[in-house]
């Protein structure tokens, strides 16, 4: 990304985040209202079975977990990847074309929660048959706001057996609320991102010396969030 497509997304987003701040509340409460919703407690949102469960993460919900639990950043958090239809499919450095650097490092931009070995969230006891959240109350807000979600200042919804469900007015408001405000967290966090943001060097040994890295069981990431930029090693 060169400096001058840089600054266009940094004033795009910018106008974005001033109309976020403006958007009524009250409106969004309705819209949830009449589309319906209650949540089924059916865990699919977190297993990897039922779908794309990637839950991006920002910051200052990471540091909340950090600072309420005694889990480390690399505990909680893992970089934000591509994702594809089936995890059988995935391999982690086809997902990357463009982002792998001349030393064989995949950079990628903000952080998603950490999953396991079957990409189930980290956070979902194993047994498929408990739903119960291990970090409920510091769950982030894409969790507490799924199935909605707001992008180009709309609101927007994810496939979810509970859409369609009676909700009531104070419930959609509250809802409306939380997704307003990690609406505007979500675009704060990307602009800091990109300011913060240098580039990197590609080289035509990147990729194999990242495919070197992969037959030894681990990639290397370089993750760009607001804070700056941090190595990370994946065990694959
Ligand atoms: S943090 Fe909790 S609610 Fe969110 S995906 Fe993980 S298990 Fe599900």
């Amino acid at each position: 990304m060169n400096e001058n497509l840089k600054e266009i997304l940094i004033d795009e987003l910018e106008s974005e985040l001033g109309a976020a701040k403006k958007i009524n509340v009250q409106q969004i409460a309705n819209e949830i209202q009449n589309i319906g919703f209650q949540c089924m407690i059916c865990g699919k949102c977190c297993r990897r079975d039922f779908g794309d469960n990637r839950v991006a993460i920002n910051t200052s919900e990471i540091h909340d977990i950090e600072n309420q639990s005694d889990l480390r950043l690399e505990e909680i958090a893992e970089p934000f990847v591509a994702e594809v239809e089936t995890p059988e499919e995935e391999c982690e450095i086809n997902e990357a074309d463009g982002l792998i650097d001349e030393d064989g490092n995949i950079h990628t931009f903000g952080w998603m929660l950490r999953r396991k070995e079957n990409k189930d969230c980290s956070f979902i006891p194993d047994d498929s048959t408990d739903h119960r959240c291990d970090i409920y109350k510091l769950r982030p807000l894409l969790c507490s706001t799924y199935p909605f979600y707001m992008e180009g200042l709309k609101l927007n919804t994810s496939e979810c057996e509970g859409l369609g469900k009676e909700i009531g007015t104070q419930q959609s408001y509250e809802l409306a609320e939380l997704l307003v405000k990690r609406y505007i967290l979500e675009l704060e966090d990307t602009i800091l991102t990109y300011k913060k943001y240098n580039g990197f060097r590609t080289g035509e040994n990147g990729r194999i010396i990242a495919e070197s890295y992969l037959k030894q069981g681990y990639l290397n990431y370089i993750v760009h969030y607001s804070e700056g930029s941090y190595r990370i090693v994946k065990n694959i």
